[in-house]
């Protein structure tokens, strides 16, 4: 008996039959523009083999205009069909099948060939589009037409077609962005009548037996989005146009509600599709932080949709399907939902990777070999860069010994475990836990290994980690002065006024940590949904609440402070920082950047501002945190080294500065991978 029936049972597309419940959603990984299409085969054939029932790609241009950047990969040419065949085929022989996703950006595309319905600039994007006249128009859903039958051409298996998250199709919707008055605006009708016909032009295009997924938008959260009768009447039309499957989007890319962040709830909008559920004959997929197959089974049990859709999970592990399949779940690398080495690099233009696997879109080239010479290895340190290195060293054949000092597993990783929004973070060291067990990891715990310990060892890999750095702030030793790992770990307690000293990743935890203590709204999806502003979008256009964010009251009145002039939380991640800040914000947390610290004492930190020590004052509070970053813990590194010894040294205890779980894992992979 399978253990997750509804999720593994096949799909009747009439034509076809999916052999699971699982779509991988589409996720922009640039590595078609890199133009090495082996790598790009690789990457969708290795999840093809861990028996995803369908994948979507990452959005490709149907014409220059429409790409998201200048430069978008699309099926342009001949080549481009050749490239993508390479693909296909890769897929296909792995037992897969693929969709090519047909992303128009409209006005999103950053650059300054942007088109629209009406000439309305995006708040996320410094191009101005250009309003399309009728033949404008008519080019567009021609070239999308043409992108569909390119690809059935290039032996995709269907396409999807973006017509949510506020790009192209979404802007002829809504009168936020369309403000037309011919054909093409003014009523539902008219403002429907572009995606509609766009279905119905794709599915001309590609002829009967392919697939045509709509994304459709379900709730807009932003405001004079659509309403709840526009969103069942489009995908009632787009059915009747020749749509095999909708798929769900949730919000625009500009909308002041996070939708995808590790803080929102798991499933937390697969009630929206669930509304859908009924009102058109196809099938729908639900999507947005579903991560386990737990909870996608649950949400096709509790009948939210007919299939699920999953994307980074699938960077975490290739193999999420075929793992659940035979009961391995506590096996499935979990994606933390962090958007550090995916989203985050799809910005910076980087290849789009995963925290938690470092070979997600690097198949080609982080590859793990059987060990030539099984070694002895030794490694010091139960962090992540010290797991990683742990197991995949284990994992090539290894006999591996892993030292840690503390009774368990995880190091900073239990620090972020308890910060309310970071929920995640115990799956992760629960996924480190079994993996350690399944590869034959010796781990001993409660040692805090010596150069003696390590003598015999081929190989001794030292993970010490880091050290919270000393700010030198003069009255620091009272005892109303903590560290983070004092609040963190130590569970100390802490008054009701706080100064944190540090505006960092950390710094920003411990604010969260304060200001919600005793709940967290991410395991209590009501309450998040209301401090973030979400309503029901049959009850108000777009699902945004008129009165807008309800936060609970801070359980702490904090100060965040900073010496750095610029803005406190610049340097958060791209895709999550404003998500922070906005949280902050919520809970009254007041910022200042730009102090120097003078002294704590009784009445609270003093501090001046600026390089010329000016405006002395006092913040006053019961508890000073110090969150001033952290320094490498090198002591067994340097008595190794002093003693002659060869070792590795990595993650915090190789550089501290801007240390991360991103850069501690794929260190220790790549170094194991090496060994
Ligand atoms: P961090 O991000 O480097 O921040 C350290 C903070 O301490 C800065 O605000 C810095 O600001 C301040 N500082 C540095 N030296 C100081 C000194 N001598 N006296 C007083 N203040 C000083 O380090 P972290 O907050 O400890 O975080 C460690 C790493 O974990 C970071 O790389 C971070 O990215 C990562 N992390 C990430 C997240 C996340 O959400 N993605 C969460 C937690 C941690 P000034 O120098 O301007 O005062
Ligand atoms: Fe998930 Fe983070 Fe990996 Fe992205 S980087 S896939 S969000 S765990």
């Amino acid at each position: 008996m399978s253990h997750y029936p509804h999720l593994l049972a096949p799909l009747d597309l009439g034509f076809v039959t999916l052999p699971n419940r699982v779509l991988m959603g589409s996720m922009h990984t640039n590595l078609e523009e890199r133009g090495d299409w082996n790598r790009v085969a690789e990457f969708y054939a290795e999840r093809a083999r861990g028996e995803v029932a369908l994948m979507v790609t990452g959005g490709m241009a149907p014409n220059r205009e429409g790409g998201v950047f200048p430069g978008a990969a699309g099926l342009f040419d001949a080549q481009d069909i050749a490239n993508h065949r390479i693909v296909t085929g890769r897929v296909h022989d792995a037992g897969g099948r693929i969709a090519m996703q047909i992303l128009h950006a409209g006005r999103y595309a950053y650059g300054p060939e942007c088109v629209a319905p009406s000439a309305v600039k995006s708040p996320i994007s410094p191009f101005a589009p250009k309003e399309l006249d009728e033949a404008g128009i008519e080019t567009q859903i021609a070239d999308i037409a043409t992108a569909a039958a390119r690809a059935r051409e290039a032996g995709y298996d269907g396409v999807e077609v973006m017509g949510s998250e506020g790009y192209f199709l979404n802007q002829f919707l809504v009168t936020h962005t369309n403000r037309r008055t011919d054909r093409w605006g003014g009523t539902y009708e008219n403002r429907m009548r572009l995606p509609v016909e766009v279905v119905r032009r794709v599915r001309a295009a590609v002829g009967r037996d392919f697939i045509v997924i709509y994304r459709l938008s379900m709730i807009d959260l932003i405001p004079n989005g659509s309403t709840w009768d526009e969103v069942v009447t489009l995908a009632k039309a787009v059915e009747a146009a020749g749509a095999t499957i909708i798929n769900t989007g949730i919000g625009w890319h500009e909308a002041r509600v996070p939708t995808i962040a590790t803080s929102v709830p798991r499933r937390a909008f697969a009630w929206v599709t669930k509304k859908l559920m009924g009102e058109v004959g196809i099938p729908l997929v639900t999507s947005n932080r579903i991560n386990t197959p737990e909870v996608a089974e649950a949400v096709l049990a509790e009948g939210c949709a007919d299939m699920v859709s999953m994307a980074r999970p699938f960077l975490a592990d290739a193999h999420f399907v075929s793992k659940a399949r035979r009961g391995e779940a506590k096996r499935i690398a979990p994606c933390i939902a962090c958007n550090q080495a995916c989203l985050d690099h799809t910005f910076e233009g980087k290849v789009s990777t995963c925290l938690v696997n470092p070979r997600a879109a690097f198949e080609t080239e982080l590859v793990y070999r059987p060990a030539e010479e099984v070694k002895q290895v030794a490694v010091v340190g139960a962090g992540p860069a010290g797991m990683t290195a742990a197991i995949v060293a284990a994992e090539r054949g290894h006999a591996v010994t892993l030292f840690e000092k503390e009774q368990v597993i995880g190091a900073q990783l239990n620090m972020a475990r308890v910060i309310p929004g970071k929920e995640e973070f115990h799956g992760l060291v629960d996924w480190f836990a079994a993996e350690l067990a399944a590869t034959g990891v010796d781990v001993r715990l409660g040692v805090a290994a010596t150069a003696g310990d390590l003598a015999g060892f081929d190989e001794v890999i030292v993970a010490t980690g880091v050290l919270p750095r000393d700010p030198g702030i003069p009255g620091q030793e009272g005892a109303n002065v903590l560290s983070y790992v004092d609040v963190l770990r130590g569970g100390a307690p802490v008054g009701g006024r706080v100064a944190i000293v540090g505006a960092g990743g950390i710094g920003f935890d411990v604010a969260e940590f304060l200001v919600h203590q005793g709940h967290s709204p991410t395991v209590q999806p009501e309450l998040w949904l209301a401090e973030w502003g979400v309503a029901d979008p049959a009850a108000h256009r777009g699902g945004l609440t008129p009165e807008g964010p309800k936060p609970l009251p801070p359980a702490r009145e904090v100060t965040l402070l900073q010496r750095k002039a610029e803005k406190p939380g610049r340097r958060l991640g791209k895709t999550t920082g404003w998500i922070h800040r906005a949280s902050l914000q919520m809970k009254g947390v007041r910022t200042m950047a730009g102090v120097n610290y003078e002294g704590i004492d009784a009445e609270g930190l003093h501090v001046s501002h600026g390089p010329g020590r000016e405006r002395p004052e006092v913040v006053p509070c019961d508890t000073v945190v110090l969150c001033a970053g952290q320094v490498s813990e090198r002591s067994l590194a340097d008595a190794l080294v002093s003693e002659g010894r060869m070792v590795h040294v990595i993650g915090g205890a190789d550089i501290a500065a801007e240390l991360d779980a991103k850069r501690a894992i794929a260190q220790g992979a790549r170094l194991a991978a090496s060994l």
